[in-house]
C-alpha cells in the first residue's frame, strides 16, 4: 500500500506537492497515534487541537492508536480530553488492552501472566481475567511486558526464568524509547531486548506494529483500509504497522524522528510532514 517516496522536502514554503493532497483526497478515516502527533509527555503539540477541532466538526471518523500501556484508560481519556472536547473509550485503543483481549481469545479464563509494566497493562489483563503475578515462574503461562518505570533486576530474573520455563513472551509494545516531553526515556522495547538477549526467545509483538490494534480501529471506524490511514511519527512502528494492515501511511516528524531517511527492510509512508500542524494545513486544503 505505501509507494516509493521521492526524496521528499518536508517544510518547503509554497504549494504543497500535488500527490500530497491527492493521497489525502482519499482518506475517509484516521488513525491517530498519540505520542510524538498529538503529545509529547503532557506537551501538547502544534496543530493538535486544530486538527482534532477540524475532524470532528468535519465529521471524518477517527480513533487514537496508542503503543502506551503504562496508564489506564482513564488517565488516556482525561488527557485526550484536552483536545478540546471529551474523548469516548470507544475512540481510544490502547497497547494494553490490545494485549490483554488478543491473548484472552487464545487462553483460558485465569490464565497466570507474570507481567512487568505499569497500571495500564495490569488492569487491561485483569479486566480480561487474567491471574498477575510478578514472581510466580513457574506457574506464568504467559510473560508480558510494557514499560516499567519500576524495573528491577528481580523482575527481569523471574520473567527470564518464566520464558525459560516455557512461558510464552509478549512484547505489548516494542517502542525502544518514550518521549516525555524533555526526554528520550527507555521504554518497553528495552526491556524486550534485555530479555530476549537473556533468554534467545524472540518476543512475540502485539502492540503496533502487529496488525492486532488496526484492525480493532477498522472495526470502529467502518471504512475500507484503502481509504484508511495512519498517521504516526514512528516509522518502524505506525508506518510498518499500518502497511502490515493494508493501510495507508503519513508519518510527521517528532523529537523521536526528527528526520526521515527511508530504511531498507521498513515500508515507507505515503508523504512526510514535518509536524502535526503542518499536516492539519494539507488537510484543509486536499
Ligand atoms: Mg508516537
Amino acid at each position: 500500500m505505501a509507494q516509493t517516496l521521492p526524496s521528499m522536502e518536508v517544510g518547503l514554503p509554497g504549494s504543497p506537492p500535488a500527490e500530497k493532497l491527492e493521497a489525502l483526497s482519499q482518506v475517509n478515516g484516521l488513525i491517530l497515534d498519540v505520542d510524538g502527533v498529538l503529545f509529547e509527555g503532557q506537551r501538547l503539540l502544534p496543530g493538535a487541537i486544530e486538527l482534532i477541532t477540524f475532524l470532528k466538526q468535519s465529521r471524518t471518523p477517527f480513533v487514537y492508536l496508542s503503543n502506551n500501556t503504562t496508564f489506564p484508560l482513564e488517565h488516556h481519556i482525561g488527557k485526550l480530553s484536552r483536545l478540546g472536547s471529551p474523548a469516548s473509550p470507544d475512540s481510544i485503543i490502547t497497547a494494553a488492552r490490545v494485549t490483554a483481549q488478543v491473548l484472552a481469545r487464545e487462553s483460558e479464563a485465569e490464565t497466570c501472566c507474570l507481567v512487568i509494566g505499569e497500571n495500564g497493562l495490569i488492569e487491561a489483563l485483569a479486566e480480561e481475567g487474567f491471574e498477575i503475578t510478578h514472581s510466580d515462574y513457574e506457574r506464568a503461562k504467559y510473560v508480558v511486558i510494557g514499560m516499567d518505570r519500576w524495573l528491577t533486576y528481580e523482575k527481569l530474573r523471574c520473567a527470564s526464568l518464566a520464558i525459560r520455563n516455557g512461558a510464552e513472551f509478549i512484547s505489548s509494545n516494542p517502542d525502544p524509547t518514550y518521549p516525555d516531553g524533555t526526554q528520550l526515556l527507555p521504554a518497553s522495547g528495552a526491556i524486550q531486548a534485555a530479555l530476549e538477549a537473556t533468554t534467545g526467545v524472540r518476543a512475540r509483538v502485539t502492540g503496533k506494529p502487529a496488525v492486532y490494534g488496526f484492525l480493532q480501529a477498522l472495526d470502529r471506524l467502518g471504512t475500507l483500509p484503502g481509504e484508511t490511514a495512519m498517521l504516526g511519527d514512528q516509522p518502524e512502528i505506525d508506518i510498518q504497522g499500518a502497511v502490515n494492515a493494508g493501510v495507508r501511511a503519513f508519518l510527521v516528524l517528532s523529537s523521536l524522528t526528527p528526520h526521515y531517511q527511508p530504511q531498507s527492510g521498513y515500508s515507507q509512508p505515503e508523504a512526510v510532514f514535518k509536524n502535526t500542524l503542518d499536516f492539519y494545513e494539507h488537510w484543509l486544503q486536499r
